[in-house]
């Protein structure tokens, strides 16, 4: 049985091209780049030209490129940074419908003395800039936003967000990691202080990941040591930058193409099943989404049982995000948003390069009979 991929936002599969790209970094070229002979050398440049893709990606200085292990490891790097740098502000504040990376630091802070302000968001997953503005207090050392949420695909405005933050003289990351090869990033443009990227999201291996820092800010790092210019230490993780690299890359060569094809049969999917199916609801705001998402649900129908069932038929979609599925409590997304999770249990399609038509019509077909049998 052919296998059909519809769960993007969870992980993607290492392109060809990428994975080709790294080959020769595991064994050939495996010199240590801090050594001073040119096998370590060959290494540090290959970094570089990485870095230098990675930058032109969202329009940033290289050096304001800092390769971590993961997206993770740079979003807990850039709350704690803000928090290092101001010292004596103990209030943060953040949304209620963060990744689990952010979410978890704040709960470390809070029980370290620091109060935090989760923004609340309405039934469309939308939040209120005026919430951001009343919640601003002396003592906010960060405000934290992401640019996409991982489970409805919500877009927010960053660089109103980050407009505000500067004004108060207020640190302001943003998780980027949704958001990166789906929509145009320009940091420059945005005003944001620190923004984080995940290869995995992107056709590059997991494992690896960004910290952009604007050069103008003061910067502590998380893990010492001289790699990256003295702000992240770890021998660096050659050939992951390397794909990082040629994903970032990649996405600039196809100028966003993909993405435009990629709403085509993410759209083309929504208006099938509401021909189709009854008593539809999908979650999220419908004027600004990723182009790959669909949070979807079913009146009256399981969204495990209907996951089940199209994993049968080899079709993969996901009941919640990728980090939160083992656990069976609700996802604090869907419950910022108020869902009614007794009627609308969403399942997350979220689409990638790889989708054809063909096995969107095998999925669309499959997920019409599924819903009518369990409905019965
Ligand atoms: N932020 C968001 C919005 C994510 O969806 C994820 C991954 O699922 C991460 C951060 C963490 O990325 P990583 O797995 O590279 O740590």
């Amino acid at each position: 049985m052919k296998k059909i991929y519809l769960d993007h936002n969870a992980t993607t599969k290492c392109s060809e091209e990428v994975y080709n790209e790294m080959l020769p970094y595991f064994k050939e070229h495996f010199g240590n780049p801090s050594s001073v002979y040119s096998l370590g050398l060959d290494t540090k440049e290959v970094i570089n030209a990485a870095r230098s893709k990675v930058a032109k990606l969202i329009n940033a200085k290289e050096d304001e490129i800092i390769f971590t292990s993961c997206a993770s490891e740079a979003n807990v790097t850039a709350i704690m940074n803000a928090t290092k740098t101001f010292p004596n502000k103990k209030h943060i504040i953040t949304t209620m419908i963060e990744h689990a990376s952010i979410m978890e630091t704040m709960k470390y802070l809070e029980n370290n003395g620091y109060e935090v302000t989760y923004l609340s968001v309405n039934n469309l997953g939308q939040i209120d800039l005026l919430e951001i503005e009343n919640s601003i207090r002396k003592d906010t050392c960060l405000i934290a936003v992401m640019m996409a949420n991982n489970e409805i695909g919500n877009i927010y405005p960053i660089k109103e967000i980050a407009c505000i933050a500067n004004e108060h003289n207020i640190y302001f990351h943003c998780d980027a990691v949704q958001a990166v090869g789906k929509v145009r990033i320009d940091v420059k443009n945005l005003g944001v202080d620190t923004l984080s990227i995940a290869g995995h999201k992107i056709n590059a291996p997991k494992g690896i990941g960004v910290l952009y820092v604007r050069n103008d800010i003061s910067f502590t790092p998380l893990i010492f040591g001289h790699q990256e210019n003295n702000r992240r230490g770890g021998t660096e993780n050659v050939p992951y930058i390397v794909g990082l690299g040629k994903a970032s890359e990649m996405i600039l060569e196809d100028n966003y193409q993909t993405s435009g094809k990629i709403k085509e049969l993410r759209d083309y999917i929504e208006k099938e099943i509401k021909k189709n199916i009854s008593d539809v609801f999908i979650y999220g705001d419908m004027d600004n989404r990723m182009p790959n998402t669909s949070s979807i649900a079913f009146l009256g129908v399981d969204a495990t049982k209907l996951m089940m069932m199209l994993e049968s038929f080899g079709i993969f979609v996901s009941t919640g995000s990728a980090c939160n599925s083992e656990i069976a409590e609700p996802s604090h997304v869907l419950v910022a948003c108020g869902a009614d999770l007794e009627k609308y249990q969403p399942i997350r399609i979220s689409l990638g390069k790889e989708n054809t038509k063909e096995e969107i019509d095998i999925f669309v077909r499959n997920l019409i009979n599924i819903v009518n049998v369990l409905r019965k």
